[in-house]
């Protein structure tokens, strides 16, 4: 069986695991801790990155950082993990969605500024498959009319768009490292924080509302309550663990795009048969997060998974629309047509793909791949 995913190990997690053991500090924002924070802000060129526990935690610190009332909205694409919506949700606020474009499954950025309405606080990129939005307008968009600007960047570390890291370019940014992502550790998130006007209040929404990070520098001298917040800092298990893949996210990196370009490559013919494979804008730098393929409009999704399945191959579909969900239906409204986000997200499969994966296993698949779509044609 070829699983869909299979974590990576760099080899200095265990070394890193007993090192942080020995040091005697556990508890988060340690030596290990703050060596995160130290990669990730000079990789990305980030003011300051906190480690969270997950992407999630960390939209929703960036959910309190915007002090959203019930009833303020917050432009999005429907076509994105749940996450990206309920942060926000759980604030009162009403996830606004919009169409993605059809060559990157990304927010249509020409469709932003008909959704805005005087509730809109802010625009919240995804940058599907580690494929930058179109950041450049996007931002212009959010400036005219003064809004926030949250990246999920989820699964684009080591993403650019015009050079610029992609988690670098928002006011505020996620990041994960879920077992699923690039680089991982288990469970994990940070969030980047680009804008000088949330430095402070994040640290101590970060730290339980508390100004322990401030007393722990010696800026202050009592430790106290000083705003609502929750505890979002992982322990220093974890990041020792992420530590010792974050060092090696280039190679982690360079290793995906080769099994990226190679799936591009063995599934090139199935153009001829009516699917669309993935086409990257010039401007975009991506991390190989993952390969997926738009079955031919006349092929059967579910036949095909479960022909692929039958043949050892472990291929899954990725994201019902937020819209059209029990909670999104609930919470959130649309602000535009979803044509393209339904038809897009009917026909998508993602192929197996990690950092190791073997050079024989694309066109294995992609052959596979089109033995199903002419069997379900
Ligand atoms: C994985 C992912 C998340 C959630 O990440 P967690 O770390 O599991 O909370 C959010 N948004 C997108 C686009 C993701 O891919």
């Amino acid at each position: 069986m070829i699983p869909f995913n299979r974590p990576h190990l760099t080899g200095r997690e265990f070394a890193y695991i007993q090192k942080a053991v020995e040091a005697g500090q556990l508890a988060g924002n340690g030596q290990f801790t703050q060596r995160c924070h130290s990669w990730l802000e000079s990789t990305l060129g980030a003011p300051r990155v906190r480690l969270t526990h997950s992407a999630t935690a960390a939209l929703e610190m960036a959910a309190l950082l915007l002090d959203l009332q019930p009833g303020d909205e917050v432009i999005m694409p429907s076509f994105t993990f749940v996450s990206t919506a309920n942060a926000f949700v759980l604030r009162g606020a009403t996830p606004v969605f919009v169409d993605v474009r059809r060559d990157t499954l990304n927010i249509d950025e020409r469709l932003i500024e008909a959704a805005i309405t005087p509730r809109t606080r802010a625009i919240v990129p995804v940058h599907y498959a580690g494929v930058s939005c179109e950041m450049d307008v996007i931002v212009d968009v959010a400036k005219r009319h003064d809004l926030v600007v949250i990246e999920d960047a989820a699964q684009a570390l080591l993403s650019s768009h015009k050079g610029r890291a992609l988690g670098s370019i928002g006011h505020l940014a996620a990041f994960s490292f879920h077992e699923t992502k690039n680089v991982m550790s288990g469970e994990g998130g940070a969030l980047a924080i680009n804008d000088e006007r949330y430095l402070e209040r994040a640290e101590i929404l970060w730290q339980k509302g508390t100004n322990r990070s401030a007393f722990a520098q010696g800026a202050v001298d009592k430790y106290t309550w000083m705003d609502v917040g929750s505890s979002f800092l992982p322990g220093e298990l974890v990041a020792a663990f992420l530590l010792a893949q974050l060092e090696e996210t280039r190679s982690i990196t360079a290793e995906r795009m080769a099994s990226w370009e190679r799936y591009l490559d063995a599934c090139a013919p199935l153009r001829a048969h009516g699917a669309d494979l993935p086409s990257i804008p010039a401007e975009c730098q991506h991390n190989g997060h993952l390969f997926r393929v738009l079955l031919p409009q006349h092929v059967s999704r579910a036949e095909t998974l479960r022909t692929l399945n039958a043949r050892g191959i472990n291929a899954v579909f990725h994201y019902v629309p937020l819209h059209s969900s029990p909670a999104g239906r609930r919470f959130g409204r649309t602000a535009s047509s979803m044509e393209v986000t339904d038809d897009c997200s009917a026909r998508l499969l993602r192929l197996p793909l990690w950092s190791g994966l073997s050079a024989e296993v694309p066109p294995r698949v992609a052959a596979e791949l089109m033995a199903a779509v002419l069997a379900h044609a």
